[in-house]
């Protein structure tokens, strides 16, 4: 089998990777909804595939993965790897988990992820009910994560909220980082102290938190939170789009307080999480296989993680509905150090629509069914997909 055309199109809010063989098995491989600029990454990935046998996908991802980044550079890489398994297990007849090692649970624990409810005001009690809604949610989480600090608008609206500027562009341009100062930090641990206090016992709760914090102030609030059994603090130094790990500052910061502390999403590669792992300088990494370079990647990283005591919790808000079979797939082989994956948000929801294969419904008391059928496991509907194309798009799936 040979690789003959890589595609890429929008659906919905979702960029997808369409990888086309001469043996009429196609994979498909998503891409964050905050990527829509990615089909000129692709294209210039595509020459080097060709003629490729996409069943041994490491041998072709030797051809192209020298050439991903850092988050948003390795998507175009990962997307491809994980359209390569999704061929790979389908000309095997074969779930793609099979292939990684094969299932280890029958389903899966998803945390809220894509699950939120935006808010414009963040005192305690806002901050409580955003948890109680997704409390309440027909998901049935036993986990849910709530961003606070330099990960909310809490940085905006508060005056003063710490030492330095705020820039433009937060999320996916500028980072904003300098000592809080001792109103917003007091003000932060109120505001987790009321999410406890809602959730009560059963439900785990997750904090996204920078980047940007300063040493200081990551272990003053890993330690004002000791007491609440807080799952993780993620991203306080680096995250989301910073080009680059410091393991050196997260390790002193690990080693200081006995909250978890997790980082990852951004991260491209094995290689970049050596220093995390062999330092002990988490205790939770969380890469994204849309970002990561694939399934495989995740998975290997996953198991270095656990011989080093290290849990996984992968990150996944913006991969799609195709991102949840991704998901799917790979943690259904991920070792005991596995705690959750984080939800995508389906946008818009016909997405469920147009890929037959989920379950129904698709997360049942906070966990996922590990289906069983070839490849990634879902087949689009190309009839009712297409309909969904631009003008630009119209040949993707011919
Ligand atoms: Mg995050």
């Amino acid at each position: 089998m040979k690789i003959t055309d890589i595609r890429c199109a929008m659906l919905g809010e979702n960029p997808v990777v369409r990888v086309v063989t001469d043996a009429g098995v196609n994979g498909y491989g998503p891409v964050e909804f905050t990527k829509p600029y990615i089909k000129p990454l692709v294209a210039l990935l595509r020459d080097a595939l060709i003629g490729a046998d996409p069943t041994d996908v490491e041998r072709a991802m030797l051809r192209i993965r020298q050439r991903g980044a850092f988050k948003p550079y390795g998507a175009a890489v990962s997307a491809i790897e994980i359209a390569l398994w999704d061929i790979a297990g389908r000309a095997a007849g074969l779930p793609v988990y099979k292939l990684l090692g094969g299932k280890v649970r029958d389903r899966v624990r998803v945390y809220n992820g894509g699950v939120r409810y935006p808010m414009t005001s963040f005192a305690p009690e806002d901050f409580a009910a955003s948890v109680r809604a997704m409390k309440a949610a027909p998901h049935g989480f036993t986990i849910v994560k709530q961003g606070i600090g330099f990960h909310s608008g809490m940085k905006r609206t508060m005056p003063g909220f710490h030492i330095g500027e705020t820039r433009p562009g937060h999320f996916h341009g500028a980072l904003d980082r300098g000592l809080m100062t001792e109103r917003s930090m007091k003000h932060l641990i109120e505001c987790v102290i009321a999410m406890k206090q809602e959730l009560g016992d059963d439900i785990g709760l997750a904090l996204d938190c920078g980047p940007g914090m300063m040493v200081p102030d990551a272990i003053r609030l890993g330690r004002a939170l000791e007491p609440y059994n807080i799952m993780w603090l993620e991203d306080m130094i680096t995250g989301d789009y910073v080009p680059y790990v410091n393991a050196d500052v997260y390790r002193e910061v690990t080693r200081a307080t006995s909250t978890p502390v997790h980082t990852g999403e951004q991260i491209y590669l094995r290689q970049n999480f050596k220093d995390l792992i062999e330092r002990h300088a988490v205790n939770i990494v969380g890469p994204d296989p849309c970002d990561v370079g694939g399934l495989a990647e995740l998975k290997w990283i996953a198991e270095y993680a656990d011989l080093h005591g290290i849990l996984m919790a992968p990150h996944g808000i913006a991969d799609g509905a195709l991102g949840i079979a991704a998901l799917v797939q790979v943690s259904a082989t991920l070792p005991d150090n596995y705690i959750a994956f984080e939800l995508p948000a389906i946008r818009p929801g016909w997405w469920l629509d147009i890929l037959d294969g989920f379950p129904d419904p698709l997360v049942k008391d906070g966990f996922i069914e590990v289906w069983d059928r070839p490849g990634l496991g879902v087949d689009f509907n190309i009839g009712k997909a297409s309909a969904y194309l631009s003008e630009a798009d119209k040949g993707f799936f011919d």
